[in-house]
């Protein structure tokens, strides 16, 4: 699986923003999920805080 995250500015640890489909197109070639221009809030599901993060925080994990 491969996804779309973001790092926690608090304890630098993943949040998970989009999961990416199944097709090998989707994998090898992602295109970036669309973040609202005033920022995304997600809680971090470490540390459990909340952050609003930006489009240019994405970043893109294979695992
Ligand atoms: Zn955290």
């Amino acid at each position: 699986m491969a996804r779309w995250v973001f790092t926690c500015k608090n304890c630098f640890e993943i949040v998970p923003h989009t999961e990416i489909g199944g097709t090998l197109m989707d994998y090898f070639f992602p295109t970036k999920p669309k973040v609202p221009t005033e920022g995304q809030e997600l809680e971090c599901p470490q540390c459990k805080t909340k952050y609003v993060y930006q489009q240019n925080e994405l970043r893109y994990e294979r695992n």
